[in-house]
């Protein structure tokens, strides 16, 4: 809910804050129980900022996260942190990054559910077998170290990980952008058949809108900062009200090399401006083939047209 994260970007000799990466700028959105939302944007947007707020790791400058109705920060900083915790688990980009290469895969997932006191010793041993086993690994795996798996088996670790806790609600930031192409689908269809079997809801970061496109019900479109669009999934492929959405679905490849050649790429001109001093009025707008005077004076309110939210002065509006 109108969530904001600035980061300090220089400080004076004394310590005052002088300038800001306004990361994320007032956003709000909703994502219901059991559905993926995938939330897309180029590198520096503020898509990893939105999700690492939403498990935790950053409070929010303004804005909150609720889940359930419940303040997420407010609940973590509390007498019962951990009630929170196990709720919303993340799952990271990188897999080689994310595991402590001195640690047994048994111990990785182990961890989490002795955070949480969940299991008593023997049962901790058969729940991480139980675990390796849903991601598609083995139970002898569990004495192995990370270093000893591929990439994709090591993203597998990490779901594992964060299955460990039975959680309600996962951030998945960028799981599959790091892993081969061959590599992705398998590890999609996993968290979709995770998702299924114990009612998962996840938010699923990804920079490319091909990524996102076969796991999510709905999209949600965000450029520096700020979101532009949402809809439903087949609407947004099909439909893009927004500019910089338009630009982005034009760039992914389309495998009929007919259709390829005909249709039109659109070029966007120039760079992604800077976060700390973003453009006035919509931050799309050094971009926008477009934009016009009213662009750089007015922040273009997000609102829905039979829930397809979009941010443009130039959307008609019923
Ligand atoms: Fe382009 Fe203006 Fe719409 Fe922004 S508000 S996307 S600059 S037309
Ligand atoms: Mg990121």
């Amino acid at each position: 809910q109108n969530l904001t994260k600035y980061f300090v970007a220089k400080r004076s000799l004394f310590g005052k804050a002088e300038s800001y990466v306004k990361a994320v700028e007032n956003v709000s959105f909703q994502v219901e129980k059991g559905e993926t939302l995938g939330l897309v944007g180029e590198t520096g947007c503020g898509k990893s900022t939105i999700g690492r707020t939403a498990v935790g790791l950053y409070s929010p400058t303004a804005g909150q996260v609720l889940f359930n109705g419940e303040n997420v920060h407010a609940a973590l900083g509390g007498s019962n942190s951990l009630a929170m915790r196990r709720k919303i688990q993340m799952i990271f980009q990188d897999p080689y990054a994310s595991l402590n290469p001195r640690m047994t895969v048994g111990d990785i997932i182990g961890e989490p559910i002795d955070i949480h006191g969940l299991a008593a010793k023997q049962e901790r041993t058969s729940r991480i077998y139980y675990l390796l086993k849903k991601v598609g690994l083995n139970p002898e795996h569990a004495s192995r170290f990370p270093h000893e798996f591929s990439g994709g088996q090591r993203q597998r670790i990490g779901i594992a990980r964060a299955l460990a806790v039975d959680p309600e609600f996962i951030v998945c930031d960028e799981p599959i952008s790091a892993l081969d192409v061959s590599i992705q689908a398998q590890v999609v269809n996993l968290l979709q058949e995770l998702q299924a079997q114990f009612g998962l809801t996840y938010l699923f970061i990804a920079h490319d809108l091909s990524m996102v496109k076969h796991i999510s019900r709905r999209v949600a479109v965000m450029y520096l900062g700020s979101l532009v669009e949402l809809a439903d999934c087949e609407e947004l492929y099909k439909n893009p009200q927004h500019p910089y959405t338009q630009a982005l679905l034009s760039a992914i490849p389309i495998p009929d090399p007919v259709v390829e050649l005909e249709r039109k790429r659109i070029i966007l001109k120039g760079d992604v401006p800077s976060p700390i001093n973003p453009p006035s009025g919509c931050k799309f707008r050094t971009r926008c083939r477009y934009s016009v005077a009213r662009c750089a004076e007015e922040i273009p309110v997000f609102v829905s047209q039979n829930e397809h939210y979009v941010a443009c002065h130039l959307v008609k509006k019923n």
